[in-house]
């Protein structure tokens, strides 16, 4: 039972939704968490939240509602 996920014009094919996730998924560029769900992006950056966008200079980063 696979899936395809189709992202930046590429077709990823996983095998369960928890491999699609830990693939796809971006990585906080301060705690290096895996954000799953909310994040936010600044300059091309992902953070999980908008206290580490702050944490790495990006001013003016609030959390989407
Ligand atoms: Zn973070």
């Amino acid at each position: 039972m696979s899936f395809e996920v189709h992202a930046q014009g590429a077709i990823h094919v996983f095998d369960c939704f928890s491999c699609a996730i830990h693939r796809m998924a971006p990585i906080c560029e301060h705690c290096r968490v895996q954000i799953i769900g909310q994040g936010v992006e600044a300059e091309g950056k992902w953070y999980c939240g908008a206290h580490c966008a702050r944490a790495e200079g990006r001013a003016g980063i609030v959390d989407r509602v």
